[in-house]
Protein backbone atom coordinates (compact mmCIF):
# COMPACT_ATOMS: atom_id res chain seq x y z
CA UNK A 1 0.00 0.00 0.00
CA UNK A 2 2.87 2.71 1.18
CA UNK A 3 5.09 1.23 -1.94
CA UNK A 4 1.56 2.06 -4.39
CA UNK A 5 1.50 5.25 -2.75
CA UNK A 6 4.66 6.53 -3.11
CA UNK A 7 4.17 5.43 -7.35
CA UNK A 8 1.34 7.70 -7.58
CA UNK A 9 3.30 10.78 -6.03
CA UNK A 10 6.38 9.96 -8.34
CA UNK A 11 3.97 10.12 -10.93
CA UNK A 12 2.49 13.20 -9.88
CA UNK A 13 5.95 15.07 -9.21
CA UNK A 14 6.76 13.51 -13.00
CA UNK A 15 3.32 15.23 -14.65
CA UNK A 16 4.27 18.79 -12.34
CA UNK A 17 7.87 18.99 -13.69
CA UNK A 18 6.50 18.06 -17.57
CA UNK A 19 3.83 21.02 -17.16
CA UNK A 20 6.25 23.64 -15.88
CA UNK A 21 8.56 22.24 -18.98
CA UNK A 22 5.84 23.17 -21.20
CA UNK A 23 4.75 26.22 -20.12
CA UNK A 24 8.50 27.79 -20.07
CA UNK A 25 9.13 26.20 -23.28
CA UNK A 26 5.63 27.81 -24.32
CA UNK A 27 6.18 31.32 -22.99
CA UNK A 28 9.91 31.48 -24.48
CA UNK A 29 8.18 30.57 -28.19
CA UNK A 30 5.14 33.27 -27.69
CA UNK A 31 6.73 35.52 -25.25
CA UNK A 32 10.46 35.95 -25.88
CA UNK A 33 12.84 38.56 -23.72
CA UNK A 34 12.99 41.59 -25.92
CA UNK A 35 16.34 42.74 -26.59
CA UNK A 36 17.27 45.71 -27.86
CA UNK A 37 19.31 45.95 -31.11
CA UNK A 38 19.81 49.28 -31.90
CA UNK A 39 23.12 49.92 -31.22
CA UNK A 40 24.39 53.33 -29.87
CA UNK A 41 25.00 56.10 -32.20
CA UNK A 42 28.92 56.60 -32.84
CA UNK A 43 30.18 59.56 -31.39
CA UNK A 44 31.38 61.91 -34.09
CA UNK A 45 35.01 62.97 -32.97
CA UNK A 46 36.50 65.92 -35.47
CA UNK A 47 39.88 65.95 -35.94
CA UNK A 48 41.90 69.13 -36.78
CA UNK A 49 45.36 68.62 -37.89
CA UNK A 50 47.09 72.46 -36.97
CA UNK A 51 48.71 74.24 -39.39
CA UNK A 52 48.68 72.96 -43.29
CA UNK A 53 49.74 74.22 -46.54
CA UNK A 54 51.44 77.94 -46.53
CA UNK A 55 51.78 78.18 -42.77
CA UNK A 56 54.01 75.76 -41.73
CA UNK A 57 53.52 76.22 -37.77
CA UNK A 58 56.97 76.33 -35.81
CA UNK A 59 60.15 74.49 -37.44
CA UNK A 60 62.10 72.06 -34.97
CA UNK A 61 65.74 72.31 -33.84
CA UNK A 62 66.58 69.52 -36.90
CA UNK A 63 63.83 70.79 -39.54
CA UNK A 64 60.47 69.20 -38.18
CA UNK A 65 58.17 71.12 -39.85
CA UNK A 66 54.99 71.51 -37.82
CA UNK A 67 52.68 70.90 -40.50
CA UNK A 68 53.53 67.92 -41.55
CA UNK A 69 53.76 66.01 -38.41
CA UNK A 70 50.66 67.45 -36.88
CA UNK A 71 49.16 65.22 -40.17
CA UNK A 72 50.98 62.10 -39.39
CA UNK A 73 50.03 62.02 -35.60
CA UNK A 74 46.22 63.50 -36.69
CA UNK A 75 46.19 60.51 -39.37
CA UNK A 76 47.48 57.48 -37.00
CA UNK A 77 44.88 58.84 -34.25
CA UNK A 78 42.34 59.47 -36.81
CA UNK A 79 43.11 55.44 -37.60
CA UNK A 80 42.96 54.14 -34.21
CA UNK A 81 39.38 56.40 -33.16
CA UNK A 82 38.05 54.98 -36.27
CA UNK A 83 38.62 51.58 -35.10
CA UNK A 84 37.10 51.60 -31.53
CA UNK A 85 33.75 52.68 -33.41
CA UNK A 86 34.03 56.31 -33.85
CA UNK A 87 32.50 58.86 -36.43
CA UNK A 88 36.17 60.53 -37.10
CA UNK A 89 36.09 64.33 -39.74
CA UNK A 90 39.08 65.48 -40.05
CA UNK A 91 39.47 69.23 -41.06
CA UNK A 92 42.52 68.50 -43.19
CA UNK A 93 43.70 65.04 -44.47
CA UNK A 94 46.60 66.40 -46.86
CA UNK A 95 48.60 69.35 -47.09
CA UNK A 96 46.48 72.14 -47.35
CA UNK A 97 45.62 75.00 -45.66
CA UNK A 98 41.84 75.57 -45.46
CA UNK A 99 42.29 79.39 -46.65
CA UNK A 100 40.40 80.61 -49.66
CA UNK A 101 43.22 81.52 -52.34
CA UNK A 102 42.07 84.69 -52.86
CA UNK A 103 41.76 85.66 -49.27
CA UNK A 104 43.36 89.17 -48.00
CA UNK A 105 44.09 87.90 -44.26
CA UNK A 106 44.54 83.44 -45.17
CA UNK A 107 44.95 82.76 -41.67
CA UNK A 108 40.97 84.27 -40.78
CA UNK A 109 40.36 82.70 -44.26
CA UNK A 110 41.55 79.39 -42.67
CA UNK A 111 40.39 79.20 -39.07
CA UNK A 112 36.44 80.03 -40.83
CA UNK A 113 36.79 77.15 -42.59
CA UNK A 114 37.97 74.87 -40.09
CA UNK A 115 34.55 76.52 -37.65
CA UNK A 116 32.75 75.27 -40.90
CA UNK A 117 33.71 72.18 -41.02
CA UNK A 118 32.93 71.83 -36.53
CA UNK A 119 29.60 73.43 -37.23
CA UNK A 120 28.27 70.77 -39.96
CA UNK A 121 29.81 67.82 -37.68
CA UNK A 122 28.24 68.63 -34.92
CA UNK A 123 30.93 66.77 -32.51
CA UNK A 124 30.95 65.21 -29.59
CA UNK A 125 33.99 66.52 -29.64
CA UNK A 126 37.00 68.62 -31.13
CA UNK A 127 40.86 67.83 -30.85
CA UNK A 128 43.05 69.93 -32.61
CA UNK A 129 46.60 68.41 -32.48
CA UNK A 130 49.65 70.72 -32.50
CA UNK A 131 54.01 70.52 -31.69
CA UNK A 132 54.67 73.13 -29.09
CA UNK A 133 58.07 75.25 -29.64
CA UNK A 134 59.68 77.40 -26.90
CA UNK A 135 63.05 79.78 -26.43
CA UNK A 136 63.94 77.39 -23.79
CA UNK A 137 65.24 74.13 -25.49
CA UNK A 138 64.77 72.27 -22.17
CA UNK A 139 61.10 72.78 -22.05
CA UNK A 140 59.37 69.13 -22.62
CA UNK A 141 56.71 67.28 -22.63
CA UNK A 142 53.39 66.81 -23.80
CA UNK A 143 50.88 69.58 -22.98
CA UNK A 144 46.82 69.60 -23.17
CA UNK A 145 44.42 72.85 -23.56
CA UNK A 146 40.70 73.24 -23.11
CA UNK A 147 38.10 75.62 -24.12
CA UNK A 148 37.75 78.69 -21.65
CA UNK A 149 35.15 78.24 -19.14
CA UNK A 150 33.33 74.72 -20.12
CA UNK A 151 33.49 72.12 -17.58
CA UNK A 152 33.38 69.28 -20.43
CA UNK A 153 36.24 70.40 -22.30
CA UNK A 154 38.10 70.20 -18.81
CA UNK A 155 36.98 67.13 -17.71
CA UNK A 156 38.23 65.85 -21.18
CA UNK A 157 40.98 67.85 -21.28
CA UNK A 158 42.50 66.36 -18.01
CA UNK A 159 41.95 62.93 -18.45
CA UNK A 160 43.86 63.19 -21.91
CA UNK A 161 46.81 65.00 -19.80
CA UNK A 162 46.28 62.42 -16.73
CA UNK A 163 46.93 59.76 -19.85
CA UNK A 164 49.92 61.82 -21.67
CA UNK A 165 51.41 61.83 -17.57
CA UNK A 166 51.12 57.87 -17.16
CA UNK A 167 51.87 56.89 -20.53
CA UNK A 168 53.84 59.60 -22.00
CA UNK A 169 55.98 60.57 -19.17
CA UNK A 170 54.80 64.36 -19.43
CA UNK A 171 55.64 66.09 -16.37
CA UNK A 172 52.85 65.65 -13.98
CA UNK A 173 50.40 68.45 -14.79
CA UNK A 174 46.55 69.30 -15.04
CA UNK A 175 45.51 70.73 -18.51
CA UNK A 176 45.37 74.62 -18.96
CA UNK A 177 42.95 76.70 -20.36
CA UNK A 178 43.63 77.35 -23.96
CA UNK A 179 43.94 80.71 -25.86
CA UNK A 180 43.34 79.47 -29.22
CA UNK A 181 40.62 80.01 -31.97
CA UNK A 182 39.92 76.37 -32.38
CA UNK A 183 39.07 76.03 -29.04
CA UNK A 184 36.94 79.14 -28.72
CA UNK A 185 35.10 79.38 -31.78
CA UNK A 186 32.50 77.14 -31.35
CA UNK A 187 30.58 76.07 -27.99
CA UNK A 188 31.33 72.03 -28.22
CA UNK A 189 33.67 70.19 -26.17
CA UNK A 190 37.28 71.04 -27.81
CA UNK A 191 40.70 70.42 -26.37
CA UNK A 192 44.54 70.93 -28.31
CA UNK A 193 47.18 68.73 -27.42
CA UNK A 194 50.76 69.83 -28.07
CA UNK A 195 52.30 66.18 -28.45
CA UNK A 196 55.90 67.98 -27.65
CA UNK A 197 58.32 70.55 -27.92
CA UNK A 198 60.30 70.36 -31.24
CA UNK A 199 62.31 73.08 -29.93
CA UNK A 200 64.16 70.27 -27.65
CA UNK A 201 66.73 68.36 -30.13
CA UNK A 202 65.90 65.45 -27.83
CA UNK A 203 61.84 65.64 -28.03
CA UNK A 204 62.30 66.20 -31.61
CA UNK A 205 64.10 62.82 -32.47
CA UNK A 206 61.64 61.21 -30.23
CA UNK A 207 58.54 62.84 -31.91
CA UNK A 208 59.73 61.59 -35.31
CA UNK A 209 59.56 57.67 -34.27
CA UNK A 210 56.58 55.57 -34.49
CA UNK A 211 57.02 54.40 -31.18
CA UNK A 212 56.50 57.56 -29.47
CA UNK A 213 53.49 58.72 -32.06
CA UNK A 214 51.84 55.39 -30.60
CA UNK A 215 52.53 56.04 -27.42
CA UNK A 216 50.48 59.38 -27.69
CA UNK A 217 47.82 58.18 -30.02
CA UNK A 218 47.15 54.87 -27.68
CA UNK A 219 47.11 58.06 -24.46
CA UNK A 220 44.73 60.32 -26.49
CA UNK A 221 42.07 57.10 -27.19
CA UNK A 222 41.98 55.33 -23.25
CA UNK A 223 41.60 59.03 -22.15
CA UNK A 224 38.61 59.12 -24.58
CA UNK A 225 37.45 56.04 -23.60
CA UNK A 226 36.98 56.97 -20.03
CA UNK A 227 35.54 60.80 -20.70
CA UNK A 228 32.81 59.30 -23.10
CA UNK A 229 32.40 56.19 -20.71
CA UNK A 230 31.87 58.25 -18.06
CA UNK A 231 31.02 61.61 -18.84
CA UNK A 232 28.87 62.00 -22.17
CA UNK A 233 25.57 60.01 -22.53
ZN1 LIG B 1 50.83 74.72 -33.88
Amino acid sequence: MKHKFLKIKKKLIVAVLLCILLIGLFCATYFPIKVSSTPKPAHTIVIDAGHGGRDGGSVGVNGTIEKEINLEYSIALRDKLVQAGYNVIMTRSDDKGLYDENATNKKISDMKARFNIIRQANPSLVISIHMNSFTNSSAKGALTYYRTGDPASRTCGNLIQKSFNTYCNARSTSASVGDYFILNCSYYTSVLVECGFLSNPEEERMLNTDEYKNKIVNAICSALTLYFGNSVN
